[in-house]
């Protein structure tokens, strides 16, 4: 494993900004490092700590020095994780004993210290209230990266004092290539992998390594195969299997708009290049036979099973409801 800038895919505003500030000395001491699970949060601020940390000095962490080693085996004393025991919650007491009360310790070996938090949504309010007095008073050597899904659940004290940076999706193509280089895998799959990941760059690669996901692929080519012909009563039963095996309904939801995009493109080119289920032609082929009408309400539907599911209303009736009405636009052409 190796910890370098040029290895983080997109985010190039980011980089520029980080190799920049260390290089001027200009890094502030507290940052919220923002984007979704998979998003690269955590190699970004161990890439930035790298940096800061390495014995070569250079714009690129060396990766060969003392200190490097040590952070890329997450042994460096001067780099300090600061975890939690219970899953949704990072406690008072473990933001004092692990940040707060061993920040005024100078660094033990290097010249700064790092800390990373990295469910700081999870801090409570307390939590957040003792971590603000540090924040507030920052000491010269230390520096805070804060990593959030969603940093609305800091509180306002605490993200008006730290620079906040959000990452951004990765274009579909970048992931591509990456996943092709790194993993050897087939244009197609890596194509696939890359638009459901969504701009993911640590989705797109445990989706590439997964056979999960070829499984599910799978599954879902069968499905969409087979909706025209499933009675309604036998959708029902298709989506209660779905739902006992508590398979993921954002990621079918996902592959149905991936499918129907396809559709649609293919529809109004007529070229399979622009295809994310290439090795499916034939079956695009003919499902673009729907109006544009048709497909449009598709997408409408997904959306609404989508708002749906995110209120809370059962799996299993959304779904069921979905494939009713996505069986209806497709046969009505
Ligand atoms: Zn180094």
């Amino acid at each position: 494993m190796s910890l370098r800038f040029s290895e983080i895919l997109g985010q190039d505003e980011i980089k520029d900004y980080f190799k920049n500030a260390i290089s001027k000395n200009k890094l502030v001491h507290a940052y919220i490092i923002n984007g979704e699970e998979g998003s690269g949060k955590m190699m970004l601020s161990e890439t930035v700590s790298c940096a800061l940390l390495c014995e070569n000095e250079g714009e690129e962490p060396c990766n060969e020095c003392t200190s490097c080693h040590k952070i890329i085996n997450h042994n460096h004393p001067d780099v300090i994780y600061v975890q939690h025991e219970k899953r949704d919650v990072l406690s008072v007491d473990e933001i004092r004993t692990q940040l707060v009360n061993t920040i005024i310790e100078k660094p033990y070996s290097a010249k700064r210290k790092v800390y990373i938090v990295p469910d700081a949504d999870k801090m409570n309010v307390q939590a957040q209230n003792a971590l603000l007095k540090t924040i507030e008073e920052p000491s010269e050597y230390a520096i805070i990266f804060l990593l959030t899904n969603n940093m609305n659940k800091l509180l306002p004290t605490i993200l008006s004092r730290c620079i906040k940076i959000t990452l951004k999706p990765v274009d579909d193509k970048k992931i591509m290539e990456y996943l092709m280089r790194i993993y050897q895998v087939p244009d197609f799959i890596a194509k696939e992998a890359a638009a459901f990941a969504q701009g993911n760059v640590g989705l797109a690669k445990s989706l590439v390594a997964s056979e999960e996901f070829k499984e599910e692929r799978k599954e879902f080519v069968s499905l969409v195969n087979s909706i025209p012909r499933l009675q309604t009563f036998e959708i029902v039963g298709k989506v209660k299997e779905f739902v006992k095996a508590k398979k993921d309904t954002t990621k079918l939801l996902n592959m149905f708009r991936v499918w129907f995009r396809d559709v649609l493109l293919y529809k109004a080119t007529r070229d399979e290049s622009y295809l994310i289920y290439v090795s499916d032609l034939r079956l695009i082929q003919e499902m673009s036979k729907t109006s544009y009408r048709g497909i449009e309400k598709v997408f409408e539907e997904l959306n609404d099973a989508e708002n749906k599911l995110n209120s809370n209303v059962s799996a299993e009736q959304v779904l069921s409801i979905l494939l009713i009405k996505v069986k209806e636009y497709i046969q009505n052409g």
